[in-house]
């Protein structure tokens, strides 16, 4: 008799399915202000899930190296085309395995080792894969940093074109993890003309915002434009490369076999789920509430004295200097933690700190907005991080953060 094993993760591995119940439970109980994180929505975890997960497919739909590819042809084409009409771009590709590999991949399709590139420093906001040292781009490409302004803690577009010319890059970069304002992607436009440059802006923060119309679209102004689809996209781990039709091979080329094998169809297909979703109502709804809740938490946070970087904020993000306070980063997360309210430490412009004792805690509105709460709790948190920054012990703020959670529950409200 062929009898099947039991296929129920409980049963078969009762640690790990410990372990899940307990990251849902971890999940419902606390407020995730972390700017990076979203609420899978079950049709993406069901579609990440899926028996595309075991699909191996190297190649491109109708160029494969395996066979029974038909419908996995579909599924990615169908992520392509939603990807190219919901940015309004000539090409997409939607095998990269995360921002970074996209990144790369656009470096490998534009430049030669050696090269020189101009970017947002991370410390002013950028990322690592933007030429950090500590990251490999950082040691194959030759980068040039540009940063913010001292007074306006915004980009310093003059000083952009003074790095352009006198470096002429090949490719200028902008883009961010830890820049709360829009950047004027026209201006970049205009200097990476002027110098011959291409140019790559790397939305991975903000792609759902621009996708909903909530902040200016790169795509008209960029030969490349990189995003993820798990912060703003709502959707899972991963990357996107969107670029003009004339680029499309060079891209498809620099994914593979430039640097990835075969992709993750599980990834592939939730992709086209969360693609799909970007342009309903529900989606732009949601996109709507993230950004007046971070304005809200801005407002509120600095009405407690906590000064902002740049004054404000544009998109999801909200970047407070702690200074006044007299706590760091570092300190100021884990209390934070202990009162059930999760966000990152952050170097900050100019900060006098390093990055594990910086001067700064990025916030991030995303979470909240998809549980369906709105600027009115965005003040109620703003009050609780206030409280718990300055208790002796934060964990008396414990029960009324995850009170709040309680009322809202966890993922996303539909
Ligand atoms: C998050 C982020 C990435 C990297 O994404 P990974 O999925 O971690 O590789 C790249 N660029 C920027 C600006 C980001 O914020």
């Amino acid at each position: 008799m062929n009898v099947r094993a039991p296929n129920d993760l409980g049963a078969v591995d009762p640690d790990v399915a410990r372990l899940v119940a307990q990251e849902a439970d971890r999940r419902a109980r606390t407020i995730d202000l972390i700017a990076s994180e979203s609420e899978p929505s079950a049709p993406v975890l069901e579609a990440l899930g899926s028996v595309f997960a075991a699909k191996t497919a190297e190649g491109y739909p109708g160029r494969r190296y395996h066979r029974g590819t038909e419908f996995a042809d579909e599924v990615e084409q169908l992520a392509i085309d939603r990807a190219k009409a919901l940015f309004g771009a000539g090409h997409a590709n939607v095998q990269p395995s995360s921002g970074v590999n996209a990144n790369l991949a656009v470096y490998r399709a534009l430049l030669k080792p050696g090269d020189a590139v101009l970017a947002l420093q991370l410390a002013h906001g950028g990322h690592l894969s933007h030429g950090d040292p500590a990251s490999i781009t950082g040691a194959v490409y030759r980068f040039e940093h540009y940063g913010v302004r001292a007074d306006t803690e915004t980009i310093d577009l003059d000083e952009v074109r003074d790095l352009a010319l006198r470096h002429r890059p090949r490719l200028i970069v902008t883009g961010g993890s830890s820049y709360p304002r829009a950047i004027d992607y026209a201006a970049f436009a205009a200097i990476a003309a002027e110098v011959e440059s291409k140019l790559l802006v790397d939305m991975a923060h903000v792609a759902g915002l621009v996708a909903a119309g909530e902040l200016p679209s790169p795509v008209p102004h960029a030969d490349a434009v990189t995003f993820t689809t798990y912060k703003t996209m709502l959707g899972p781990h991963g990357g996107v490369i969107l670029s003009t039709a004339d680029l499309a091979r060079k891209i498809d080329r620099a994914i593979f076999p430039g640097t990835q094998g075969a992709p993750d169809f599980g990834r592939i297909t939730a992709k086209a789920v969360c693609l799909g979703i970007a342009a309903s109502d529900g989606f732009r709804e949601t996109q709507r509430r993230i950004r007046a809740n971070a304005t809200a938490l801005a407002t509120a946070l600095a009405g407690y004295g906590d000064r902002l970087v740049s004054g404000g904020t544009d998109n999801h993000m909200v970047l407070v200097d702690l200074r006044h306070r007299g706590v760091t980063g570092d300190v100021a997360e884990v209390a934070l933690e202990t009162a059930a309210i999760l966000c990152n430490r952050n170097v900050i412009p100019f900060d006098p700190g390093t990055p594990d004792r910086p001067s700064g805690l990025r916030f991030g509105t995303t979470s909240p907005a998809q549980r369906g709460m709105g600027p009115s709790e965005m003040t109620e948190i703003a009050a609780l991080i206030d409280k718990a920054l300055q208790a002796p012990d934060p964990a008396a703020v414990r029960p009324r953060a995850e009170a709040l959670a309680a009322r809202f529950g966890a993922g996303p409200a539909q």
